[in-house]
């Protein structure tokens, strides 16, 4: 929930205005006082205790306080209920995490509980409640009334927040079932807490309070590995989608998205080290990708460097912890980081830094889920890695190490359609074909003409450099891609190209028995061009277009020469 700092402020003004002053003036007006401190003082230990273990039930924050708070109210009245819940509120909120954005709930639940401790106290003292009475139906009536009626203002003033910070809340909610669930337990236990302390005194606390703690404690270590389990299931599903990512950027991508869903994190930064250079090769800001240049002193002397020296996951819980070795690339408002090394066959590759404006954002057993799940990513990495030299490799043609088929295939697919979509405004095509090569190889081997081949792949890639693509289409043929070339300037482009050819010596050695020589050839080459959208728009038909113009205005026409298409 994101509320305005106005509202924020308004928060703590109220705060400030009634809750301060208003303990005053209960303290002061209030006709009953504990009188018997060190009973009070177990019965609020008791409490704190109490909110120590909170758990979750179905994602609902359970804290079932209100049971020694009730057993105060019966015997001790407003104020030491009144001082007793407010107390309450620190632990309880530790648990929440709050952070400086969210610290305006600290005020408004001291407030509400300010306000509800009043309410419901001296609501149920003016109907007739007397304070410390041992009448059993007494007890029992007003007990439930107090009880029931704190569930239901605690519930309106939580829903007022919202509807008072712009959202439109429902009233009936589940919180609000489980707050009447938990009274099941939190009201039999305040009233039997209150009895028997009235009757046995202290030994009450260790009668009754030691076994309640023990079961929240129970019900608590219980959710810890119910949250374990849960964290792990998602991160091996997480691995395998990891591990299904083809590319490099899929798998960057997916990492950081898919982790800020399972940890609680703001931003969060994968490090990485090529040739002992650190950079950042990921980062995310709330939710958004940044791209984030640092110098790499400054990440070397920083936590990140010192974790990837160390080698081994580090949490901590507050910026006190770091704070000397704070990464250039940590906003000053962040208090809990988690820097876990990315391994890879044993070697440290780099290291992931996560952060959250909270202190004490992360627990130990997530430390260890992250660390897990940096190895999955590191090894998806890699296989991105892999695949992309093989499909690399795939597409280059062993002999001439330009392009071959598969990717000429691709790319005039890519290019027509970047044609029909208007990025280009035409796409040129030039089919080259060496002429009389059989000649060539049947005079001086079929291993002179594969040099031939190689040294001819060279001289045209040469000349076309990054103006288009070049690609060995089959044997002695081979094709040019040429976006937004007009047919005038490919066919200026192919005559510049035959005169090269026709001008460049070929070395082809000679194996002449004891002394090798080496021999200079000349060759020469048929050209044909085609462009599109004028002979077509589509890329076979360009393609065999430029075939035809090959060989019947070039080959047939006596060679070395240039033709275009013509319809
Ligand atoms: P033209 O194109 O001028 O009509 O005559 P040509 O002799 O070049 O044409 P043809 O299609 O008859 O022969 C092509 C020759 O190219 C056949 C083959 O020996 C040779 N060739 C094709 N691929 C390779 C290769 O990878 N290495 C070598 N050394 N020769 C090859
Ligand atoms: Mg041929
Ligand atoms: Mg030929």
């Amino acid at each position: 929930m994101d509320i305005s700092k106005k509202a924020k402020m308004n928060i703590f003004l109220m705060w400030l205005l009634i809750v301060p002053i208003g303990i005053c003036i209960v303290y002061l007006t209030s006709p009953t006082k504990p009188s018997d401190w060190d009973h009070y003082i177990y019965f609020l230990i008791l409490a704190l205790l109490t909110t120590i273990f909170p758990f979750f039930i179905a994602g609902s924050l359970m804290v079932l306080v209100q049971w020694v708070n009730l057993a105060i109210f019966l015997k001790f009245g407003i104020l030491a209920e009144l001082i007793s819940m407010q107390l309450c509120i620190l632990p309880i909120l530790f648990h929440m995490k709050l952070t400086k954005e969210t610290r305006y709930k600290l005020y408004y639940n001291s407030f509400m509980f300010f306000c509800i401790s009043i309410i419901c106290g001296s609501l149920v003292l003016w109907i007739g409640y007397e304070i410390g009475t041992l009448v059993i139906n007494e007890i029992l009536l007003y007990g439930s009334i107090y009880m029931l009626l704190n569930i239901v203002l605690n519930h309106l003033f939580l829903y007022l927040r919202e509807v008072f910070t712009g959202l439109k809340p429902k009233f009936f909610t589940k919180d609000f079932s489980w707050d009447f669930i938990c009274l099941i337990i939190t009201l039999p236990f305040g009233i039997s807490i209150y009895i028997l302390e009235g009757r046995v005194g202290p030994i009450a606390f260790i009668l009754l309070g030691v076994p309640f703690l023990a079961i929240t404690l129970l019900i608590r270590m219980y959710n810890d590995s119910e949250k374990v389990n849960t964290d792990l299931n998602k991160a091996s599903e997480f691995g395998h989608q990891l591990a299904e990512r083809m590319t490099t950027t899929e798998v960057l991508d997916m990492f950081l998205r898919r982790m800020s869903d399972m940890f609680p994190f703001d931003t969060g930064y994968i490090v990485d080290n090529v040739d002992s250079e650190f950079f950042i090769l990921r980062a995310i800001e709330d939710g958004e990708n940044k791209e984030l240049e640092y110098v790499h002193e400054d990440i070397k002397y920083s936590l990140a460097g010192k974790g990837y020296e160390k080698g081994e996951p580090i949490l901590y819980n507050k910026q006190a912890e770091w704070t000397h070795m704070k990464p250039p690339f940590l906003a000053d408002d962040m208090q809990s980081v988690m820097c876990v090394p990315i391994y890879r066959n044993q070697r440290i590759e780099g290291v992931l830094v996560l952060a959250a404006r909270a202190k004490f954002a992360f627990e130990s057993y997530q430390l260890k889920i992250v660390h897990l799940l940096c190895s999955y990513f590191a090894v998806s990495l890699e296989k991105a890695r892999y695949v992309k030299e093989a499909v690399e490799k795939s597409e280059v043609c062993d002999l001439t190490k330009i392009y071959n088929y598969r990717f000429l295939d691709k790319q005039l697919k890519l290019d027509m359609s970047k044609l029909n979509n208007g990025v280009y405004s035409t796409v040129s095509l030039i089919m080259m074909d060496i002429d009389k090569f059989k000649a060539v190889n049947d005079t001086y081997g079929h291993h002179s003409g594969n040099l031939i081949l190689q040294e001819f792949a060279k001289v045209i890639q040469n000349e076309i450099g990054s103006n288009g693509t070049v690609a060995r289409y089959g044997g002695e043929e081979f094709v040019i891609l040429l976006p937004n070339y007009s047919k005038l300037q490919a066919k200026n482009i192919a005559e510049q190209l035959r005169r090269k050819v026709e001008q460049t010596p070929f070395m082809v050695p000679l194996d002449l028995g004891e002394v090798s020589r080496e021999e200079i050839i000349f060759i020469t080459a048929s050209i044909g061009v085609s462009t599109a959208p004028e002979d077509s728009d589509e890329g076979m038909t360009l393609l065999r277009n430029a075939d035809r113009a090959l060989y019947i205005g070039a080959k047939q026409a006596g060679r070395n020469r240039v033709a275009e298409y013509v319809k």
